[in-house]
């Protein structure tokens, strides 16, 4: 699986609204936002979709959503709820492969999604 765009966030070669960072996670605010917070927290490290992931990169998912969950402490929405979405492939509704956990909040989310 090639580079996509988000790799070249990652690499800062084109412009995103960072809004977090460690030094295995970057997240940045969605293009296209489905709610009044839609962040996207990326592994540095590409992984193209949940597939390919395996054991060896299980401390590097736990992050993915750790970063998520502090996030939400850090910008006061933890406790009115938010929602953490991994999408993959094509009737999960994928559309870029490199692997990125959705951070939704700041209104009431319906379920099931569409
Ligand atoms: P997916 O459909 O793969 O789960 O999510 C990809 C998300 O990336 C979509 O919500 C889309 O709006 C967002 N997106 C696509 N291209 C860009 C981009 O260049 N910059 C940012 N910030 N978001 C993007």
């Amino acid at each position: 699986m090639g580079d996509t765009i988000f790799g070249k966030i990652v690499r800062r070669e084109i412009p995103a609204d960072i809004v977090y960072e460690t030094d295995d996670v970057l997240a940045f605010r969605d293009l296209n936002p489905q709610a009044p917070v839609h962040v996207l927290f990326v592994p540095k490290r590409p992984i193209a979709t949940l597939n390919d992931a395996a054991v060896p990169d299980a401390e590097l998912l736990g992050k993915l959503l750790l970063a998520a969950a502090d996030y939400a402490k850090r910008e006061g929405f933890d406790k009115e709820g938010y929602r953490a979405v991994v999408n993959c492939n094509e009737h999960g509704g994928q559309t870029v492969f490199h692997l990125h956990v959705h951070l939704l909040a700041g209104r009431r989310l319906t379920w099931p999604p569409g």
